[in-house]
């Protein structure tokens, strides 16, 4: 039984998960990359069976070196029951059906650590197969990191099909394995997954940058001078640091770190600002995922070889914003901190 908690939404721990589901079970980590390489050595030093599937390329020589047995892609799955696609989104329909379908058993438990393709449809999955998910909240390097101190970092687990009878039993034991059960295992859908990770990504990210490119705009026109602005919005770090303890203590009761003159000038600027044409852009946002839109768009850039991805990105690089920034981050000294 899930810990109560008040979310209304079933938050799994320690003590409600096991590694029995995996017993007997060999466990196929498909792509040896920032998760992959995570998960894989997490998950063995817990005492799973864990075996790589990797092409032979320098992370198939990593996974040698840490000590796994790997496998090209097709073989690792044939000889696993549960197998963990964390190769990234965009080449995964292309491998499944040519090296992890065609591999996979009746009862076979395919695990991603991303809702999109499954969502987004981009995955004719076999229906004699369990597909779950167990998406750490978290980058590789950090669930490797926290699993090593003794901590984990938080997942969303979910069940898309259910062809064993155990596809919940097994996708929480593999959550379990990675360490993401020390912190906290929070049950939702493939959908829920996609749309909260693609807002993340298109919709509050965005909107943070925005903020920075306005205030420098501003400043700028004001005479502040741009490496002043820079290492005040994010440059020192500060802000980081704010955002840390907002994870830690919470967005308001952080202020307590800082003046009062701080506190007031935060919560009045909160307490006056227009926070609608935020709200506006992110249900359009919302909207294009949820519409298909973006997923239509994003398969239609991916087929152009990246045309607008590099252009925008080009764009970005070149402006007057990201080189004060280079050149700040060169003048202090902090690049690669
Ligand atoms: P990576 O980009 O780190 O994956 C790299 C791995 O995939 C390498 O082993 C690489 O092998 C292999 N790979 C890449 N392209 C191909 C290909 N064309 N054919 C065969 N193998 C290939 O992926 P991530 O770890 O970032 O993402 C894996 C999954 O985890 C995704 O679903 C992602 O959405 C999800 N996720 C990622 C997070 C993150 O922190 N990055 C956070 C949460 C979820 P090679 O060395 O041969 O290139």
């Amino acid at each position: 039984m899930a810990t109560p908690t008040t979310i209304e939404t079933p938050i799994y721990h320690e003590t409600d998960a096991t590694l029995e589901p995996l017993d007997g079970k060999t466990v196929a980590v498909i792509g040896y990359g920032n998760q992959g390489r995570a998960q894989a050595r997490n998950m063995h030093e817990s005492g799973v069976d864990v075996i790589v599937g990797n092409r032979e390329d320098s992370s198939h020589e990593q996974a040698t070196q840490d000590g796994f047995e790997v496998y090209s892609i097709a073989d690792a799955t044939a000889r696993a029951d549960v197998v963990l696609l964390l190769v990234p989104d965009e080449v995964q329909p292309a491998i499944y059906d040519r090296d992890v379908g065609p591999n996979l058993e009746t009862g076979d438990t395919l695990v991603f650590a991303s809702g999109y393709n499954v969502t987004c449809d981009r995955i004719a999955l076999d229906d004699d197969i369990d597909v779950v998910l167990v998406a750490p909240r978290m980058i590789g390097a950090v669930v490797r990191e926290l699993y090593e101190d003794g901590r984990g970092a938080p997942a969303l687990l979910a069940v898309e099909q259910d062809a064993s009878g155990q596809a919940h039993s097994r996708a929480l034991a593999v959550a379990h394995a990675i360490g993401a059960t020390r912190s906290g295992v929070i049950e939702t859908e493939f959908e829920t997954e996609t749309r909260t990770d693609l807002m993340s990504e298109q919709g509050l990210f965005p909107v943070f940058a925005s903020a920075l490119l306005a205030r420098f705009e501003v400043e700028s026109a004001a005479g502040v001078p741009p490496a002043v602005t820079l290492l005040e919005s994010y440059l020192s770090r500060e802000m980081a640091h704010i955002f840390e303890k907002c994870a830690t203590q919470g967005l308001v009761s952080q202020m307590d770190l800082h003046s009062r003159t701080s506190q007031y000038g935060q919560l009045l600027g909160l307490d006056e600002f227009d926070r609608e044409p935020i709200r506006e852009f992110l249900r359009e946002r919302l909207d294009a995922i949820d519409s298909g839109e973006f997923a239509a768009e994003w398969t239609a850039e991916q087929e152009s070889g990246y045309e607008r991805l590099s252009s925008l990105r080009d764009e970005y690089e070149s402006s007057e914003f990201v080189e004060t920034e280079q050149a700040t981050l060169d003048a202090f000294g902090l690049r690669g901190l």
